[in-house]
């Protein structure tokens, strides 16, 4: 790439240079800038294209035996090149994207003090208290930050409290911002919240790399997360705070306080909802039927779960349904059963959703007794779709759908081959984590992957582009039709409910300009309105070919 102009008095030089992986091409620096910045002697002698270096880099992955190996490999890629990581990412998704994302960001993450290398984003504790705005300012090298992931570690996919060792997270989701929605890296800051753990076989790993004591509560913990949101706002003027993998105790009151507040979002709640509701629209131009008509059974009342069913509320009630009406389509079971009136102490989120009815036991009790269009698993219980369920289902409807998207893949509640085979090969499937096709009955099922990833980078791109200052429900209603609207009849034939991740890049331009539609219609985008959204957001996409410094 060409075109900008570089203040080489200022730029770094050197192994400086070598060393800023925002900067850094290795052996693609040509003779010119090997020359003007201080490099000469400092690299091997030949000048190696960036398309010669992905060809080694991708050989150098593939030969390492496990998948947490090739995550180690991507992560010093990182740390060193930042444009040869995205660009290898983006042109091999199917590929990489288990490594850096789930399952594998599960396995990384569940052993991260003992595979850790070098610090990457901001770690932040309750030792910081009173100090966030000048950390921010002064010790983070980089003030046009624009796109905050953030954790606290208490609920690391389906794996639990994880404690500083959920920072693979955050990282993993940036750098999907960057590969799949085009946010520039140096634009990204992850950071992990420390507020202790409750997990007492980290506390006792002498390799942990989190502070030693229980989790903070209370007022001690609300100070912390409100010192930090309001540093970040002050400091980087607005950026985009993405909040991901909270305890749900504090995920609905954080984003209840924040979502008015500052520029924000839960990605578990909300972009679940949206990547959910968009499978859904996709399954249902397989059924030919309408959203309105169907109901759907959760397991897991959770964030995930609850967040998607809020949003199908609002998707029907769009459709002209009365609320009440819409919520009566969709019913949940818990850890302890059927979510009924009956039952006392209700957490706060499945209050709306608790129905006139009976109280049933278990969920396959559920399916018998309410036969259910849908099935889908939030619950991160493993097997729970048994073969008794996904039986069931098959006898009750033609072509059920059901959505498995506990992650990682050893978290969900059937496989891919499991709801094939027992539905004889009639189900609408989708997992939370990839599976690989399955052949059955002569045809061959591809499981589309109900993931946020298809959501988050979009939502991104259009904030941060079009300075929207509140992320809005109503853009996850339009990020889920755009995500529909991009399946093709082929997808459908071949029984994906998903696009192809290699389009993901058109997918989150899509999302990206829906949501900032809406934007300037509800005032709020700070940017002045460009006359083409699209083209606009599309010039802002970070490229990761090298730029040419000399
Ligand atoms: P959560 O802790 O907020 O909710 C979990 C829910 O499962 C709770 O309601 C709990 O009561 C219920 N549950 C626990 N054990 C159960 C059992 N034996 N039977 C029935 N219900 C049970 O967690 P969450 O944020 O909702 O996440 C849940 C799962 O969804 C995780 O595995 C997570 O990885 C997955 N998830 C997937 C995506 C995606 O993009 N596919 C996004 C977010 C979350």
């Amino acid at each position: 790439m060409t075109g900008t102009k570089f203040d080489l008095e200022n730029f770094p030089k050197g192994t400086s240079l070598l060393r800023n992986s925002l900067l850094n091409k290795g052996t693609a620096f040509t003779e010119e800038e090997r020359d003007a910045l201080g490099l000469m002697g400092l690299l091997p002698p030949r000048v190696t294209s960036q398309e010669t270096q992905l060809v080694r880099v991708l050989g150098n992955i593939r030969r390492k035996e496990s998948d947490l190996e090739k995550y180690i490999f991507l992560t010093a890629l990182q740390d060193r090149n930042e444009a040869l990581f995205t660009r290898l990412l983006l042109e091999n998704l199917d590929e990489m994207l288990p490594i850096v994302y789930t399952p594998t960001v599960g396995k990384a993450c569940l052993e991260y003090g003992h595979i850790f290398r070098r610090p990457r984003g901001l770690f932040l504790s309750a030792k910081h208290r009173g100090k966030i705005n000048e950390i921010l300012k002064q010790n983070w090298p980089n003030r046009d930050v624009r796109a905050i992931v953030v954790t606290d570690g208490e609920r690391i996919l389906g794996l639990g409290d994880l404690g500083v060792d959920g920072m693979g997270i955050p990282i993993g989701k940036l750098s999907l911002y960057t590969a799949c929605g085009g946010i520039h890296p140096g634009h990204c800051l992850p950071v992990i919240l420390d507020v202790g753990t409750n997990n007492e076989a980290l506390l006792k790993d002498p390799l942990y790399i989190g502070m030693q004591h229980r989790r903070l509560t209370g007022e001690k913990y609300d100070e912390l997360v409100h010192e930090f949101v309001m540093a970040c706002h002050e400091v980087f003027a607005g950026p985009l705070i993405q909040f991901e993998d909270f305890g749900n105790r504090n995920a609905f009151r954080l984003l209840k306080r924040y979502k008015d507040k500052v520029c924000s979002f839960n990605d578990d709640i909300q972009g679940t909802a949206a990547v959910a509701l968009g499978g859904l629209y996709a399954a249902l131009r397989i059924t030919k039927q309408k959203l309105e008509d169907q109901k759907i059974l959760f397991l897991g009342a959770g964030e995930a779960g609850t967040g998607i069913g809020e949003l199908i509320v609002s998707a029907m009630v769009e459709q002209g349904l009365p609320e009440i009406e819409a919520r009566k389509r969709c019913w949940f079971v818990d850890s302890k059963g059927l979510i009924v009136q009956d039952r006392k102490n209700l957490s706060e989120h499945k209050i709306p959703f608790a129905q006139d009815h009976p109280f049933l036991p278990d969920f396959l009790s559920a399916v018998e007794a309410l036969e259910p269009t849908a099935i889908i698993g939030a619950s991160g219980q493993p097997g729970a779709f048994t073969k008794a369920i996904l039986e069931a289902m098959a006898r009750i409807h033609e072509q059920p759908i059901v959505f498995a998207l506990s992650n990682p893949t050893s978290m969900s509640e059937c496989t891919a081959e499991e709801a094939y085979t027992h539905t004889q090969g009639r189900c609408i499937f989708a997992g939370g984590s990839p599976f690989t096709p399955v052949a059955i009955h002569g045809r061959i099922h591809v499981p589309g992957q109900g993931n946020n990833v298809y959501i988050f980078p979009g939502i991104g791109l259009g904030a941060i582009s079009c300075r929207i200052k509140h992320v809005i429900d109503e853009m996850f209603l339009a990020a889920a039709k755009t995500l529909a609207a991009r399946v093709t009849e082929t997808d459908l034939a071949k029984g994906s409910i998903y696009p192809p991740l290699t389009g993901i890049r058109e997918v989150s331009l899509d999302i990206a300009t829906a949501i900032s539609q809406i934007a300037y219609a509800r005032g709020l985008a700070e940017e002045p309105e460009p006359s083409d959204i699209k083209a606009f957001l599309k010039s802002k996409m970070y490229d990761p070919r090298y730029e040419v410094y000399v």
